[in-house]
C-alpha cells in the first residue's frame, strides 16, 4: 500500500463525500453499522429507505464519517473484507465498516428498540440526543448549517423525546458489550432548570445501570451559566460543553441569529471559564463548526480557549440538504488539514490536558483534531 497522509484524506472524503458500489454495502445494519440520524444529517443528499454506513475505518484506525454524495470521486467498492477506496479510476486505500453493536437489535423494557435511544459514534462513544428539538426554528433564525427539524421530518428514525430510565437501559446493554468508552449527550433547546433536571435524571440512571460513580464522557446541553454549570458538575457527568459554533463575533450573529440573540459571544466565554474552574482543566469543550470561518478567527478561538484551559471540538462542515447553506461548498481539505495542524500545535504547546478519556479519536469521523493530536502521540 502506498504512504498516506491519512489525516489529509479524511479531509478530503468530509469535503467531497463519498459514493458507493451496491454491493460494498453487503451486510450493513446486520454485521456493519448503519446510519440512525439521531441528531443531525451530514450526507450531502438524502437517501430515504437506502440504509448506508454512519463511518467507517482507514487502515491506520481513523474514523471518518460516511457523507453520501454522488458526485463525488470518491468511492468504496468491493465485498466482505474487501472493501477498497477509490479516487475515479484509481485505488486509493483498503477501508472498513464498523461492526454493528449487538444491542441495536434489543428492546428496552418499554419495548423500544434500543437503537432508536441511543447510537454508538464512530467506535466507542454511546451518543443520545435526549429531546430534538429546537426552537429556533419556529422563529426561523436557526442557524445557517443546521438541519435538524429536516433529518428528523425527513428519516424519522429515532424517538424525539427519551424517557430518562431507559437511556439508562440502553447505556447498560452498550457497556455491557465492552465496546463503549465515553458518552456524549446532548438535547434541544430548553429552559435551562428544566434541561439540568432532565439531565441530572439521565446521568443518575446511566450511572445506577452501568456502576460508574462519575460518568466518562460529555453533555453538551443549551447554553449553561453560573450555578447551572455547578449543578451540571454535580450530575456526575466528567465533561461538559458549549457549542460557540463561530468564534468571529459577527460572523456567529450572521450564521447563528437565533442561538446569538439567546447567548453573546462573550457569555459562552464567560460560561467555559466558569467550567474550566468546575470541572478541571481539559474537562471542557467549546465545540465549534469549522469551515464557515477565516483560519485567523477560527485559531484566535483556539488560542483563548487553549488560555483558558478549555479544548475545542471542531465538526467540518457539511452542506447539509435542508439547512440554509445545503448546495455551498466546503472550503479545501488541504485548508482543513493546515489549519487544524496548527490548532494540534496550540494544544499540545498549551499543556491543556487532552481529556481523551472523555472523547477521543474513536469517538466521531467528522472532527479532525484528535487525528492531528494523534499525530504527535496524544491520544
Ligand atoms: S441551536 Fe443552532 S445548531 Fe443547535 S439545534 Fe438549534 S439551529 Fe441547530
Amino acid at each position: 500500500m502506498k504512504e498516506f497522509d491519512f489525516l489529509k484524506l479524511k479531509a478530503s472524503l468530509l469535503v467531497e463525500g463519498i459514493g458507493y458500489e451496491q454491493g460494498a454495502l453487503e451486510g450493513l445494519g446486520t454485521q456493519f453499522k448503519e446510519q440512525n440520524h439521531g441528531l443531525f444529517g451530514w450526507d450531502f443528499e438524502d437517501h430515504v429507505g437506502q440504509a448506508l454506513p454512519d463511518d467507517f475505518l482507514l487502515p491506520d484506525g481513523t474514523v471518518v464519517q460516511f457523507r453520501l454524495n454522488s458526485a463525488s470521486p470518491y468511492r468504496v467498492m468491493g465485498t466482505g473484507e474487501q472493501r477498497m477506496l477509490f479516487h475515479d479510476q484509481e485505488e486509493v486505500c483498503p477501508v472498513s465498516w464498523i461492526k454493528r453493536p449487538a444491542f441495536y437489535d434489543k428492546c428496552t423494557t418499554t419495548g423500544h428498540k434500543m437503537v432508536r435511544i441511543g447510537q454508538i459514534g464512530g467506535e466507542d462513544c454511546l451518543f443520545f440526543c435526549y429531546q430534538n428539538y429546537c426552537s429556533h426554528f419556529s422563529r426561523h433564525k436557526q442557524c445557517l448549517f443546521c438541519n435538524l427539524v429536516s433529518t428528523s421530518k425527513t428519516y424519522g428514525s429515532v424517538l424525539r423525546k427519551k424517557d430518562t430510565e431507559i437511556i439508562g437501559e440502553v447505556a447498560q446493554a452498550a457497556w455491557a458489550e465492552g465496546k463503549v468508552n465515553h458518552v456524549l449527550l446532548t438535547g434541544g433547546c430548553f429552559g435551562e432548570q428544566k434541561e439540568v433536571e432532565i439531565v441530572s435524571h439521565i446521568v443518575t440512571a446511566i450511572r445506577q445501570y452501568t456502576g460508574f460513580d462519575r460518568v466518562p464522557g460529555t453533555i453538551l446541553p443549551s447554553p449553561a451559566k453560573g450555578d447551572n454549570i455547578k449543578r451540571y458538575f454535580d450530575t456526575g457527568i466528567q465533561a461538559i460543553g458549549f457549542s460557540m459554533e463561530i468564534w468571529d463575533e459577527r460572523l456567529y450573529e450572521a450564521i447563528c441569529p437565533g442561538k446569538s440573540e439567546a447567548t453573546s459571544h462573550s457569555e459562552f466565554v464567560e460560561s467555559i471559564r466558569t467550567a474550566v474552574r468546575v470541572f478541571g482543566e481539559g474537562n471542557v469543550y467549546g465545540i465549534f463548526v469549522m469551515g464557515l470561518e477565516p483560519r485567523s478567527t477560527f485559531l484566535e478561538g483556539v488560542k483563548a480557549l487553549a488560555n483558558e484551559g478549555a479544548n475545542v471540538v471542531p465538526f467540518v462542515w457539511s452542506p447539509n440538504p435542508g439547512s440554509h447553506l445545503a448546495g455551498h461548498r466546503a472550503p479545501t481539505a488541504e485548508w482543513f488539514a493546515d489549519v487544524i495542524r496548527e490548532a494540534a500545535d496550540i494544544f499540545s504547546d498549551s499543556g491543556v490536558p487532552a481529556g481523551t478519556e472523555n472523547h477521543c479519536y474513536r469517538c466521531d469521523g467528522n472532527n479532525l483534531l484528535h487525528d492531528a493530536l494523534r499525530e504527535k502521540n496524544i491520544e
